[in-house]
């Protein structure tokens, strides 16, 4: 294939795409393939020989779109949303036909400076002090592991990189019950080791950790011999939205000197709502602070926003080049891939950049409403029927619940989802809530409507009641 044949094929694909996503409420949401039906649809062998495109497309249709799960389907209520607002998709192509590498303020001054700017954007969003500053990072998974290694190197007075952990002091960081498998990672990879992830225990209705068991473990650790290095807070945890009081809980942290993480990736794009804000309270004591505008936001994965109150400690624990930790940003120039794990970066602040002007912060803020008022009109019509219970109550559009049919119940809620998934209306995941298995219920989906909503009424109390 030449460019000569782009502008073609360009104008194929983005009129494949705008009828994909009018139409892509028509398909079943959760791909409906058995496991292997696509593999064995790709021969074993790359070509020889070209083929022509005409052939590499019609492929695309017949082998991947029978096994694609629709994300951008209205009536996926699965895990969290992935949105892909068509400002966005369209700022990816922009970046994908530039290709730029980003990872110095040299290699594309334009994404750096406008990756400042975005992330000061979003800091102004959400409501965010000042002294903040942002970098974007590929995945909460990301910026969480490079806020763990600044835990450990600021815990080692920055001798971790250089000497290894082997006969150091025993590091200790505390987070809830509830957090991300994503925290379980960091600590592994940062060699801290899940031993020293002490799991604090929750208390109160938006099931947080109980900031006086906090200080507990912290003393109790101390009197060991052992050393606190850092506590990671969870606000909007992912299996039924689980919240930390973040003020009580910074304070403590504060108070025996430990870095802080906050991770928001879901609901921290809630936080342009100003109505929600209370939720993280006392948010500006934080360190670090992630979210994934690549979830609730509409800006298309991979944009993870990480907020740091002095980048200096992050910078000092993942910066190369010790020259730079003298001059970064003071001069002006920022070299973002001294703020991550990895080197290359895409240009990511395009579309931030498309979809925060494409759609202004008063659009975005109504869509988050809606969602989160239509969660609960559900949320209020399954609560009123008899042979179904609420687990946990909304958070933000979080919630789950269970039917209470005949059998052993977490067999019956598990069959309930599969049959559910199954007939494809609607795609919902299960989680566990003290040990019951459970439904989980969020909306989210950029272009969902109050009607795609209360079809997921209709599709679970039919289930349920036909497959009883
Ligand atoms: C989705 C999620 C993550 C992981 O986000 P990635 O960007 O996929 O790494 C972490 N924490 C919470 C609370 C999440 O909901």
């Amino acid at each position: 294939m030449k460019w000569d044949d782009f502008p073609e094929w360009g104008a194929r694909v983005s009129e494949w795409a705008a009828d994909y996503h009018r139409t892509v409420g028509e398909r079943p949401v959760r791909a409906q393939v058995a496991p292997g039906e696509v593999l064995n649809a790709l021969p074993g062998a790359p070509p020889e020989m070209a083929e022509p495109l005409e052939q590499v497309f019609q492929d695309f249709e017949q082998i991947v779109m029978p096994g694609i799960t629709h994300w951008q389907h209205p009536r996926f209520f699965a895990y969290f949303a992935s949105n892909a607002a068509p400002a966005s998709v369209l700022a990816e192509f922009l970046a994908s036909a530039l290709a730029p590498q980003c990872m110095l303020w040299q290699t594309s001054p334009a994404a750096t400076e406008m990756e400042t700017r975005m992330m000061d954007w979003l800091r102004q969003a959400l409501g965010l002090p000042e002294p903040f500053q942002g970098v974007i990072q590929d995945s909460a998974s990301s910026a969480t592991l490079a806020a763990v290694l600044t835990v450990r190197e600021r815990a080692l007075d920055w001798a971790g990189n250089a000497r290894g952990l082997a006969g150091g002091p025993q590091l200790r960081v505390y987070s809830s019950t509830e957090v991300h498998t994503s925290i379980d990672r960091a600590i592994w990879i940062s060699g801290i080791g899940a031993e020293n992830l002490v799991r604090v225990p929750i208390a109160g209705d938006w099931r947080g950790m109980d900031p006086e068991a906090l200080e507990r473990a912290i003393k109790a650790d101390l009197d060991a011999g052992l050393v606190p290095a850092g506590v990671i807070l969870c606000v909007g945890g992912t299996g039924t939205g689980a919240t930390d009081p973040v003020a009580a809980c910074l304070a403590v942290a504060r108070k025996y000197g430990l870095y802080t993480h906050v991770d928001a990736a879901w609901s921290g794009s809630a936080m342009i709502c100003p109505e929600y804000r209370h939720m993280w309270e006392g948010v500006e004591a934080a360190d670090s602070i992630v979210f994934n505008p690549h979830k609730w936001l509409g800006v298309q994965f991979d944009c993870s926003a990480h907020f740091l109150r002095d980048p200096d400690s992050l910078v000092k624990t993942l910066a190369i080049s010790p020259e730079y930790l003298k001059t970064h940003g003071a001069d002006g120039i920022i070299n973002y891939s001294e703020w991550s794990v990895p080197l290359g970066r895409r240009f990511r602040a395009l579309k931030l950049w498309f979809v925060l002007r494409a759609y202004g912060l008063e659009a975005l803020r109504q869509r988050l409403r809606n969602h989160i008022d239509w969660s609960r009109e559900l949320h209020d019509r399954l609560a009123a029927e008899p042979d179904f219970e609420i687990v946990t109550a909304p958070m933000w559009s979080l919630f789950t619940f269970r039917y209470t049919g005949r059998g052993d119940l977490d067999a019956v809620n598990l069959a309930l989802v599969n049959a559910i998934n199954d007939d494809g209306r609607i795609y919902l995941t299960q989680t566990r809530v003290d040990g019951d298995l459970v439904i989980r219920f969020q909306a989210g989906q950029f272009d969902a409507t109050r009607e795609d909503v209360m079809m997921a009424y209709d599709v679970i109390t039919e289930i349920a009641r036909a497959t009883q």
